[in-house]
């Protein structure tokens, strides 16, 4: 048992966990994907099952937190009026899978939730080429991909092999400059060449985001829509920053949401001259992927957020939830996110396209 499983067996971590010094704090805890399906096997990181989700509700609900919505969180961490064990929910994406298993989760147990989500493959309905690419690799492993198009020998998919070609795809995809619906018809071939049933893979909606109907719905039923690009990506040219958010919230406006005021860093890659400009947009608050608490003299552009995965274990996510994760020593978080939605066809580089793997 190491010290942080030590301390929640001794109680320590409750009595940090009813101290004045967590009660300063606020958790931002980030999640990806939730699944009913496989997806946590492929990545781990990025998608965890939805029993092991409800499970960490259900320790948020036995350790008494108070699970707040975003914007009423930051309100009260202004006023220093936070209640004890102050958590809130960040979902990142927007992948249906939010819609279909995390989202009926929360509703159970009524906790809020904010949802960051891109938009550029909302309406297009199609699988998120860059993890579908990596998905249909890790389905067709220990396969021989024979591609004389793509690759003069045949690639044998183990996971050295799966990670040369879906870099290798991704870079021919951005050298051709390929529209969604042609990466899309790459996808298809690459699932034929896998004998993968590309139909079946695109109707199940796996990887692809939630739609239109489904943000209204979601909207509808409470749960809080903000932003995080259009694209999935940031520019380090000032016009492109703010244009990956006007058009993000562009989208959202178009839909009838509430406007949205917050902001999450896409694969939580944060560049020093990022917050004052999102300040200057009238972004009132953008989470990263940094791990740690919310004080009240944080900068409001910068809050560190936890992200909770697979890997990460019951003790070290209660470690956070009481707050002896933040005195004892502890890894943080070690990966950053994977999704990198998209290239538009009609953009110019130098985009910063960002891969984290
Ligand atoms: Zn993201």
């Amino acid at each position: 048992m190491g010290l942080l499983g030590a301390a929640n067996a001794s109680g320590l971590s409750r009595l940090i966990g009813a101290s004045n010094w967590r009660r300063q704090r606020l958790l931002i805890l980030c999640y990806h994907g939730v699944t009913e399906g496989e997806l946590h096997q492929w990545n781990p990181s990025l998608f965890m099952l939805a029993e092991n989700f409800k499970r960490r509700m259900s320790l948020l609900r036995e350790a008494r937190c108070n699970v707040l919505g975003l914007g009423e969180a930051i309100e009260r961490l202004e006023d220093g009026c936070l209640p004890p064990r102050s958590v809130v929910l960040t979902f990142d994406d927007g992948f249906t899978d939010f819609y279909r298993a995390a989202w009926p989760i929360l509703r159970e147990y009524g906790f809020p939730a904010t949802l960051y989500l891109t938009t550029y493959y909302m309406a297009r309905n199609l699988p998120v080429f860059d993890p579908a690419l990596d998905y249909l690799l890790w389905k067709g492993r220990g396969q021989q991909l024979d591609w004389p198009e793509i690759s003069a020998r045949k690639v044998f998919l183990n996971l050295e092999g799966r990670q040369r070609m879906s870099l290798v795809l991704q870079t021919y995809a951005l050298q051709k400059r390929l529209t969604a619906t042609q990466k899309d018809g790459l996808l298809e071939d690459l699932a034929e060449r896998l004998v993968i049933d590309y139909d079946a893979f695109r109707r199940s909606r796996v990887l692809s985001l939630i739609n239109e109907d489904e943000a209204r719905k979601l909207s509808a039923e409470g749960a809080d829509l903000q932003l995080h690009t259009h694209r999935h990506r940031t520019s380090v040219h000032r016009a492109g920053f703010a244009r990956e958010i006007l058009e993000n919230r562009d989208c959202m406006a178009a839909l009838g949401l509430r406007p949205p005021q917050h902001f999450s860093y896409p694969s939580g890659v944060r560049r020093a001259q990022d917050p004052q400009w999102l300040d200057e947009l009238g972004i009132k608050s953008a989470t990263t992927a940094d791990a740690g608490f919310v004080t009240q003299v944080a900068d409001r552009h910068s809050l560190p957020r936890v992200v909770d995965c697979c890997p990460f274990s019951e003790v070290e996510f209660l470690g956070w939830v009481y707050g002896s994760a933040a005195l004892l020593p502890h890894r943080g978080n070690s990966q950053k996110t994977v999704a990198v939605l998209e290239e538009e066809e009609t953009e110019e580089l130098p985009y910063a396209s960002v891969v984290n793997r």
